[in-house]
């Protein structure tokens, strides 16, 4: 039976590079992934590097917010690493960190980004609170319907077709096993190692392994994941949409967000613009349940208020044909906030999900991996701990 000191479970960014990571701190390392490497939510999303507190942090209330607005330090430690990630990795990603506007549209929408600005400084972000003018002079192509506009520098895009592949050879350059059409099948802890069985598909055959410790980085499938060890995990699948616009000439170089709705725009580097911001698509269902392995289909209504939304803070827009539209899968945790740590009563079982997961996948990663090998980390990471959820698991059932 081969032996590795880490069995990573999922071959998306978080996977791909958490593999890096550990195996550049001397692990040997393992990663399964059941279908191809970026083939889900990590190829799939808008490519948004969003640093400031989002929309979907914001819209629950103060109290909540202020209880979210702790994330910050660790959106600032993601900007770090990807403003050094092409140099990291030694290949172009098309990484753009040009700014990033969150604009205001209205009064209430002024608000939210006066508090938000507040709670961002608190946490050490300098956040740049312009007026309308001041924003379109960075920015002329706004709508002049805007009210205000939070501005962050090193907001941007990367191009999620290409990370995760980049992370991944890079990862086997530094000696990590990446076993595609592999799927985690069962795993036990026998003594101080976990014993796996893997599927592998192409050849029909099963191979067992043994590794000292297990990073779950299955995303959307961390929760169905976590069972095979009979850990319980708050992870619920989430269905969203993308649309994207023909090409046209360049014009926008920042990332837009909106403070009080759901909105993302980014013009790529081939000149289309991306237009999302979490709007929901909705699930398949077989036999009762969501079925994870089909796309979710489109919500033709909710494409139409997206794009609404778009063509109204970049007039522009109006005027492009709409190319493509697609869903994806994405993973949110119960209470908003990333799953990062080792489960509290499973020594050697370690999980990595939840949140921004492609802004803050790098981080992730990189934290993780310092955990597992060192035992701890530099940057304080106690408030994802999977702790907070122990109440779901008792340790006496481990198998
Ligand atoms: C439409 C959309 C837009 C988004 N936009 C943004 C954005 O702009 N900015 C941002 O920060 N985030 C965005 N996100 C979220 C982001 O894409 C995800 O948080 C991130 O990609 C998660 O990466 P991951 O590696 O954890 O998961 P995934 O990329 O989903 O990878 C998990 C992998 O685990 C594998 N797996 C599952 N079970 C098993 C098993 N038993 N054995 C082996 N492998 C298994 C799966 O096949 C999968 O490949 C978006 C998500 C979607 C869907």
């Amino acid at each position: 039976m081969k032996k590795y000191d880490v069995l990573v479970i999922g071959g998306g960014l978080v996977g791909c590079a958490s593999a890096y990571y550990l195996a550049k701190r001397g692990a040997n390392v393992l990663l399964a992934e059941k279908n191809d490497i970026n083939s889900l939510a990590s190829g799939q999303n808008a490519g948004s590097l969003h640093f400031q507190l989002e929309h979907r942090l914001m819209e629950q209330g103060d109290a909540l917010t202020k209880q979210f607005s702790r994330i910050i330090p660790l959106n600032c430690l993601a900007a770090e690493l990807w403003r050094n990630l092409e140099d990291e990795l030694g290949e172009s990603v098309d990484v753009v960190m040009k700014g990033g506007f969150m604009v205001a549209m209205n009064n209430d929408e002024v608000t939210l980004l006066k508090k938000k600005y507040a709670l961002e400084h608190n946490h050490g972000m300098d956040t740049q609170l312009l007026t309308a003018e001041e924003a379109r002079q960075i920015a002329p192509y706004l709508s002049k319907k805007i009210q205000a506009a939070a501005y962050f520098p090193q907001e941007g895009h990367a191009n999620p077709r290409l990370v995760t592949p980049a992370y991944a050879r890079a990862a086997i350059k530094q000696g990590v096993r990446i076993q595609s059409h592999c799927e985690v099948l069962q795993l036990n802890k026998n003594a101080h190692k976990w014993r796996v069985s893997l599927k592998i598909d192409h050849s029909g055959h099963r191979e067992d392994i043994e590794a000292n410790m297990v990073l779950n980085a299955a995303g959307a499938w961390a929760g169905h994941c976590a069972l095979l060890a009979a850990i319980h995990l708050p992870v619920s699948p989430q269905a969203l949409t993308m649309s994207v616009t023909e090409s046209t000439h360049t014009f926008m170089p920042h990332l837009l967000q909106r403070a009080g709705a759901k909105l993302s725009m980014k013009q790529v580097s081939a000149g289309n613009i991306l237009i999302g911001g979490g709007w929901p698509a909705r699930f398949r269902y077989k036999q009762g349940h969501p079925d994870l392995t089909q796309r979710p289909t489109i919500i033709m209504e909710n494409v139409f208020q997206n794009l609404g939304l778009a063509a109204e803070l970049v007039p522009v827009v109006e005027q492009l044909h709409l190319l493509r539209c697609w869903t994806g899968i994405v993973g949110v945790i119960e209470d908003q906030l990333p799953l990062l740590g080792e489960v509290p009563g499973f020594p050697g079982y370690y999980v990595a999900t939840g949140g921004s997961g492609f802004t803050l996948g790098p981080a992730y990663a990189n934290l993780i991996s310092e955990l597992m090998i060192t035992g701890a980390t530099d940057h304080d990471i106690s408030l994802y701990n999977p702790g907070r959820f122990g109440h779901l698991n008792s340790p006496e059932e481990a198998i």
